[in-house]
This record gives structure tokens, C-alpha cells and sequence, in this order.
């Protein structure tokens, strides 16, 4: 790191973190289970979190702008998921047989969502891809699946840190947006494809949209050739009351869910056209859907409390006040004369301290990762708890005052970081 008193400082202030950090290393590789959380010098060990709020293992306080990677779309411990998670835990939390939960929360997704006829859960969205791609197998009979570069669909295949691009024995890439090189794969490969992977909007990839048409071209495409469409909603939902299904007015085969409909807890789902979930009825099985914990009732129960919080009105609120949020940050960097690119959709915001155009953004890669890694510690100094690379996210409990308070933290960071190079 350029700026080594930043890391020192950093240390000073969180010392019980570091305490839990070198702990954690002696039975854990990164004292974490979440690499993608990790940074240098360590991650703080968070010990409570309320409403905006997190606090440390050295009691300081942050507001939270990860909102748990976008899944905590009403901030931490909102009252009406800790109520009803509590009430049923209080009547226990798993049995392997039918619950009401599950039940009500499908009904409530099918009624949203217009790809949806039907839905079974899973507990993440890495796990929802593996659904998806099992049913799309037992569909198709075939095996292998293509995905973008620059998409993020969980641990099991990431295309976003540039790694595994290269065509596997399973799966095929083509650059997020160029619709003539999806077309391609699936022109020459496409009786060996089950399925293709769409972010609507990248997510980790860097917030950006695809030019017009490109969904509905590579949907044809693929319906053409008898290839699942699979669109991944995991981190879209929020983006309107029909998520972005709705919203594009696109109907997928597949949806994958994740995130804000488990309310806090692990989640993950996989809904679409009821002739392609009947793959997993066991009366006649060409797909297995099943996990100890699938459908989990607390799970269920906060996801609904989450869920039917997630209002228009509400979603117009985080928008309204990522968009002041953008205007305010623009207006900090642009006083300290830092080239701030901003790509906001809806309330997820990405800064980008170079232009990064139209295209997905590779993490590893990035030509201000230096700077922004600095900046990501600076934030965390200035009681800002940023996503990784210092994304942001806004939740439905956070009010313009607080927006306030971010950005002028966020000025404070910008100084003690200086310059870009
Ligand atoms: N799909 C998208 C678009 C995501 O952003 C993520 C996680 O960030 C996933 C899938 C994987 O979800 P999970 O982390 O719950 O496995």
C-alpha cells in the first residue's frame, strides 16, 4: 500500500479486530469463510449491527453502505423480520416436511415477479445456480451452460475476476452486452448448452447495462435452439416491484433469486414456467430439489417480512436517496479536483476513479485499485463501512440526513487518501 500511515492508523483503531483476525487465522485460512469481504490488513470483526449501524470488536461505530452485499435492502435487524423470524423460531426452525412459510413466501414472489408460475427455494444463490442448471439438464438432456465474463452467478463459476473465461468442459463465455458472440457460441455449440446465465444489470460486474435488445437477442437465440434461459435476479430484485423482469417487460425461462427475499438469513430460489420446474417432481424425477435446510422456515418467515416491505414506494425511496448520495459524492471528489465515475442502477451505486465506459468491469484488474483500496480504508476510519472496491448500497430505513453525514465522511476519506497516483 502507497500509503502505509493509513494501514498504521487503521491498526491503532482496530486492535480487538486484529486480536480476532490473528485468532481466527490459527483454525481458518482467512479467519472468514467470505474471501471476497476480505482486504488488507484485515477485515473488522463486527460484533452488533442495528437500523444503518455496525459496530466493531473495539465498540466504534459505521454506517453500513454494504447492506450485506444488497441483501439487507431495510438495514440490519429491521423490526418486522426480526419479529416474524423470532415467532417462529419460538416454534422451531426446521423439520423435514411441508411449511406454511415457504408457502406464503412462493405466493408472494409468484404474485411479483411475471416469469414466475412456480418456485422452490435453496439456501444461497450460488446454490440457486446449481438448481437452475440442474433443471435446465434435466430439460435439456444436455449439460454444459454459457455465461458472461464480467457476470457473477456465485462461487462455483467466476467469470467475473477474469479467471476462467477459457471454454471448460462445462461451460462456455462471451463478453457481458456483445450479443454477436453470445449468438456465435450458441450457433456453433448450442446442441451441447442446457442453459444460459443473464445478469439484467451486472452486478459485481461493475453495475453495468446491457445495450438494448441484447436479453431478448440471446433469448431467441437460445429458445430457437432449445437452451434454458436463466435470468439471474439474485441481486436485481430490488430494482423494482417486478424486479427487473418487470421492469425490461422480458419473461425468462428461469429466474434466480437470492439475497432480500431471505430477509437476512441464507437464501436462494429458482422460479420460472411450471412445465420446467415439474423436472424435479418426484413422481417422475429428471432433476433432484432438495437440501436439509431448502425452504427453511425462519428463513421463509423474515424473507416474506422483507419482501412485502419492499414496496414501490420504498423502492422509489432507495433510489431517490442513492441518487443524492451520487450527487453529493460527484460534488466531494469534483472539490478535490479526483476524476469520480459513478455507474448507479437504482440504489447501487459503483465509483470508479478512471472512465470505465460501457463495459463489465474485472475486478482484478481495475487501473485505480491501488487508490481505491486506500479509499476503501479511509472510508472504514471515517466510520463508512463501503462494499468492497467502495460500492455503496442504499436501504429503505436510511433518511436524507444520513445521506448527508455519508458524504461528508466520505470528503474527510477523500483527504486523508490524497492523490490518485
Ligand atoms: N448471482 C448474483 C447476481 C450475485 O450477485 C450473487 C452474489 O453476490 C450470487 C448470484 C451468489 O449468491 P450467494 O452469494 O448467495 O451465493
Amino acid at each position: 500500500m502507497r500509503n502505509a500511515s493509513l494501514q498504521q492508523d487503521f491498526r491503532e483503531a482496530s486492535s480487538a479486530s486484529a486480536e480476532w483476525e490473528a485468532r481466527g487465522r490459527v483454525v481458518m485460512p482467512i479467519a472468514s469463510s467470505r474471501a471476497i469481504a476480505f482486504h488488507d490488513p484485515y477485515p473488522l470483526t463486527v460484533t452488533r449491527a442495528e437500523g444503518s449501524f455496525l459496530w466493531d470488536a473495539d465498540g466504534q461505530r459505521y454506517i453500513d453502505l454494504a447492506s450485506n452485499m444488497y441483501s439487507l435492502v431495510h438495514g440490519n435487524a429491521f423490526p418486522p423480520v426480526v419479529q416474524a423470524a423470532a415467532a417462529q423460531l419460538a416454534q422451531g426452525s426446521a423439520w423435514p416436511a411441508n411449511n406454511t412459510a415457504q408457502i406464503e413466501l412462493a405466493e408472494e414472489l409468484v404474485a411479483r415477479l411475471p416469469a414466475v408460475e412456480k418456485v422452490l427455494f435453496c439456501n444461497s444463490g450460488t446454490e440457486a445456480f446449481s438448481l437452475a442448471l440442474n433443471i435446465a439438464r434435466g430439460q435439456t438432456g444436455r449439460h454444459r451452460f454459457l455465461m458472461a465474463q464480467g457476470g457473477y452467478h456465485g462461487t462455483m463459476w467466476d467469470t467475473n475476476l477474469g479467471g476462467r473465461a477459457a471454454p471448460g468442459p462445462v461451460h462456455f463465455s462471451a463478453p457481458y452486452g456483445d450479443t454477436a458472440a453470445f449468438l456465435s457460441v450458441i450457433e456453433q455449440h448450442g446442441d451441447e448448452i442446457a442453459a444460459v446465465f443473464l445478469e439484467p444489470v451486472l452486478g459485481s460486474g461493475g453495475f453495468a447495462l446491457p445495450p438494448a435488445g441484447f436479453l431478448r437477442a440471446v433469448y431467441e437465440a437460445a429458445r430457437a435452439t432449445g437452451i434454458v434461459f436463466v435470468l439471474d435476479e439474485v441481486i436485481s430484485f430490488r430494482l423494482a416491484f417486478n424486479g427487473a423482469q418487470g421492469a425490461l417487460d422480458f419473461a425468462p425461462d428461469l429466474v434466480m433469486l437470492g439475497k432480500v427475499i431471505g430477509g437476512g438469513f441464507p437464501v436462494g430460489g429458482v422460479g420460472g414456467r411450471a412445465e420446467l420446474l415439474a423436472v424435479v417432481d418426484p413422481a417422475a424425477p429428471r432433476a433432484l430439489a432438495s437440501g436439509t435446510f431448502s425452504g427453511n422456515p425462519v428463513t421463509m418467515a423474515a424473507g416474506l417480512a422483507s419482501v412485502r416491505a419492499l414496496t414501490p414506494a420504498a423502492i422509489a425511496h432507495i433510489d431517490r436517496l442513492a441518487q443524492l448520495l451520487e450527487a453529493g459524492l460527484q460534488a466531494e471528489a469534483a472539490a478535490k479536483s479526483l476524476p469520480l465515475h459513478t455507474r448507479r442502477v437504482g440504489s447501487m451505486l459503483g465509483l470508479f476513479f478512471y472512465d470505465p465506459g460501457q463495459a463489465p468491469v474485472f475486478a482484478a484488474s481495475r487501473p485505480d485499485a491501488a487508490f481505491t483500496q486506500e479509499l476503501h480504508l479511509a472510508m472504514l476510519l471515517e466510520g463508512l463501512f463501503p462494499l468492497p472496491r467502495c460500492a455503496m448500497t442504499t436501504t429503505t430505513v436510511m433518511t436524507a440526513p444520513l445521506i448527508a453525514e455519508v458524504v461528508q465522511r466520505f470528503g474527510r476519506a477523500l483527504a486523508r487518501v490524497g492523490s490518485l497516483v
